[in-house]
């Protein structure tokens, strides 16, 4: 072989490796990339959802900084992610984009992907997380059926890292995928919540009620626990809807649903069982514990009256039936039914009705049975 033929070859192998080493990075990147993807949509709950992208994105991307912005107006993503106890305080590069803030003002809310450097196309108030904007960035928006969800910002130190005539498939198709995710997980999550919480008032409903009721009761088979059931009903409500018409009465509601819900605990359950009546679940309350918390809550409402239009007031009262499940012998009982529960604590607030209204009554202990030949089985 001649010596140019030699030099030609020796060429020809080294462009070969670098391509052959490009091709290798390509697909390890399509390989993070699309188990990025997979994960993604994998994922049930908008909190799982965004904790994945902020860890996940930076890694597979390998990125200096990430920042998602929410479009939030109603504040109802926060509303979600408070309720499944997402910690804000680790998350400070999550901005929640709300009615004509900033961000609106800053960002035009853009469609298509935008690239450059970070002080060109974003004003350092979008990096609270760092103390200084990254060299470049990609902003990949999410939108969904036309709908402007938000934006993800990735940050590289790089100065040649997010170019504007960069190819941008990648980006693209994630931010589609994110899109298509937030969109799933944001339905879910407001179909979760009218399926569980009432909407005049904000507690929980009935079928949630009866659906944890049946788990509590099984938990104080399993641990011996007692567990205090009210049932609370407002007085002479009929009045207030008949002297002030049906939207005062809605407040009153909204109210004593505010107020019964500030004197319970984390682990308390309020729900609206119907009309103007309420039952709340107090786990592991002994009758003593159930009197006293219903007490509390009588005293409550009865000392909050509804500032109206004008100088009048209105004053509501609550009577509260109280029952009381006390397992005889954990793990050797038998299952009972809420409404056995319930009855016991309707019967104990028709008491306090007849007794004059603005009382607690108890209906006392419910006992558990015990299951026959258990032992033997
Ligand atoms: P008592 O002290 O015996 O409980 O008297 P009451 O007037 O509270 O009892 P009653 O059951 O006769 O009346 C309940 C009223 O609650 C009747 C109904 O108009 C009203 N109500 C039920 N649901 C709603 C609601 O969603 N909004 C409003 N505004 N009123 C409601
Ligand atoms: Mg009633
Ligand atoms: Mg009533």
């Amino acid at each position: 072989m001649d010596a140019d033929l030699e030099t030609q070859v020796c060429v020809l192998q080294s462009h070969m490796d670098g391509m052959i080493s490009r091709a290798q990075k390509n697909e390890e990147m399509l390989k993070r990339f699309q188990d990025l993807e997979m994960r993604l949509l994998s994922l049930n709950s908008l909190r799982e959802l965004i904790e994945h992208i902020n860890d996940d994105a930076q890694l597979a991307f390998n990125l200096d900084s990430l920042s998602l912005v929410l479009a939030d107006e109603d504040d109802e993503i926060k509303q979600f992610l408070t309720e499944d106890g997402f910690r804000f305080d680790e998350y400070p590069n999550i901005i929640f984009l709300s009615k004509g803030g900033v961000f609106k003002d800053e960002l035009g809310l853009s469609q298509r992907i935008l690239l450059g450097a970070a002080n060109d196309v974003l004003p350092q108030v979008f990096w609270p997380a760092n103390k200084t904007a990254p060299k470049t960035v990609a902003i990949i928006p999410l939108v969904r059926r036309g709908i402007y969800l938000g934006c993800m910002v990735f940050g590289s130190e790089d100065e040649g890292r997010f170019q504007v005539e960069m190819a941008t498939y990648f980006l693209e198709r994630l931010g589609k995928v994110m899109s298509v995710c937030m969109e799933n997980t944001l339905n879910y999550e407001q179909l979760r919540r009218t399926s569980l919480f009432d909407t005049l008032t904000g507690v929980n409903n009935r079928r949630f009620f009866e659906q944890r009721m049946d788990e509590e009761i099984l938990r104080c088979l399993r641990t011996g626990d007692s567990l205090s059931c009210l049932f609370i009903d407002i007085d002479f409500f009929k009045a207030v809807n008949d002297n002030f018409g049906h939207q005062v009465g809605d407040l009153a509601l909204r109210h004593v649903a505010e107020t019964l819900r500030g004197q319970l605990r984390a682990n308390d359950i309020l729900a609206r069982y119907g009309g103007e009546e309420f039952v709340a679940i107090l786990p592991t309350a002994s009758e003593k514990k159930g009197i006293e918390v219903a007490e509390r809550m009588r005293q409550s409402v009865a000392n909050a009256s509804i500032e109206m239009a004008g100088e009048s007031s209105l004053a509501l009262t609550v009577s509260i039936g109280v029952s009381t499940f006390v397992v005889a012998e954990p793990g050797l009982s038998k299952p009972l039914g809420a409404s056995q529960l319930i009855d016991v604590a309707d019967k104990a607030l028709y008491q306090a009705k007849k007794s004059g209204r603005n009382l607690v009554r108890s209906g006392g202990e419910v006992k558990s049975c015990s299951v026959v030949d258990k032992r033997a089985e």
